[in-house]
C-alpha cells in the first residue's frame, strides 16, 4: 500500500529579520512558537537585542536553536538612559568576545522620551562605528526621528555601512533617501496590513530588492490577528500581503526577500 504523507511544512524559506520571541511574553510557549514558525515556512529568525536585561534570554534562545535563531547585539535607543555608558561597554565586550550577525537594535526614538536625545545620538554613532569595525550590518530603529537619524549617519556615508531601517513606516521620499544613502534595506512588518497605515502604497513604489520581511514580535501583529500577540509565524502574512502589493506570488516575495536577508546578514 502506498502512503503519501502530506507535509505540513510549506515550500517557503522565509526569514523573520526582527523578532523578540526571547521576551517574557513567550515564556509559557516559546518552543511551540518556534515550531509554529517552522510550520509556516520560516527558515531563520534574527533576534535584535535591547539592553543588558534582555541579553541572557536572547543568548539562551540562540543556544537552543543554533543556525535557526541568530542574535544581534546593541543598545536600543529607548534603553539609552543616564547609565548608557555602562550599557555600551556591555555591547563592546559582547562584540569582542561573542559572534553576532548584526549590531542592533540601535537608532533614535523621540516618541517615548526626548530627555536623552544627545546621548541617543552619541550611542547610535558609536555603535555604527563598531559595526564598521566588525564589518557587521546595523539594525536601525527610527521613531519620530527620521531627520535626526539621517543626520547622524552623514559621517558614515560612503564607508561601506550596511543595514536595515527596521519597521519602516515613512514616505516614498524617505524610502528613496535611505536607498540613495547606499547599503540599506527597509524592514516591512504587519503595519503594511493595516488599512489606515498607507504603507502598502509606499511599498508599491519601492523595488522589492530593497525589502526585508520582519514581524517585530510580540508587537505590530498583522491582520487578521491585529491586537493579539505577534509571533514569527505571522511573517508569512506579511509575505502574502506583499504578494498582493507587488501583484506576484508569495513564493516570489519569499525568494527575493530571503535572498536580501541572506546577503545582508551573511546567514
Ligand atoms: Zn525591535
Amino acid at each position: 500500500m502506498l502512503h503519501i504523507r502530506k507535509s505540513k511544512i510549506r515550500n517557503l524559506k522565509l526569514i523573520d529579520t526582527h523578532s523578540h520571541i526571547y521576551s517574557e511574553d513567550f515564556d509559557t510557549d516559546r518552543a511551540e512558537t518556534v515550531q509554529r514558525a517552522r510550520e509556516a515556512g520560516v527558515e531563520q529568525i534574527i533576534l535584535p537585542n535591547c539592553d543588558s536585561s534582555t541579553l541572557p534570554q536572547m543568548l539562551s534562545l540562540q543556544a537552543e536553536y543554533p543556525g535557526y535563531c541568530h542574535a544581534a547585539i546593541g543598545l536600543h535607543p529607548t534603553s539609552v538612559k543616564a547609565d548608557y555608558e555602562t550599557e555600551l561597554s556591555m555591547v563592546r565586550a559582547e562584540l569582542m568576545f561573542n559572534k553576532y550577525v548584526a549590531v542592533g537594535e540601535i537608532g533614535i526614538d523621540l516618541y517615548w522620551d526626548k530627555t536623552f536625545l544627545d546621548q541617543q545620538i552619541k550611542a547610535f554613532q558609536l555603535q555604527v562605528e563598531w559595526a564598521l569595525e566588525y564589518n557587521l550590518p546595523v539594525i536601525i530603529h527610527v521613531r519620530d526621528s527620521f531627520n535626526e537619524t539621517m543626520n547622524a549617519l552623514v559621517p558614515y556615508k560612503g564607508r561601506g555601512l550596511k543595514g536595515v531601517f527596521h519597521s519602516f513606516t515613512g514616505t516614498v521620499d524617505e524610502a528613496r533617501e535611505i536607498i540613495a544613502f547606499g547599503g540599506f534595506y527597509l524592514g516591512i512588518n504587519g503595519i503594511v496590513t493595516f488599512k489606515n497605515s498607507g504603507l502598502a502604497a509606499v511599498v508599491a513604489d519601492i523595488d522589492l530588492k530593497h525589502i526585508l520581511l520582519e514581524t517585530d514580535s510580540p508587537y505590530l501583529t498583522p491582520a487578521p490577528h491585529r491586537g493579539k500577540r505577534n509571533e514569527s509565524a505571522y511573517v508569512s502574512l506579511v509575505c502574502n500581503k506583499l504578494a498582493e502589493v507587488y501583484n506576484c506570488t508569495p513564493a516570489q516575495i519569499d525568494e527575493q526577500t530571503t535572498f536580501n536577508a541572506k546577503s545582508l546578514f551573511a546567514i
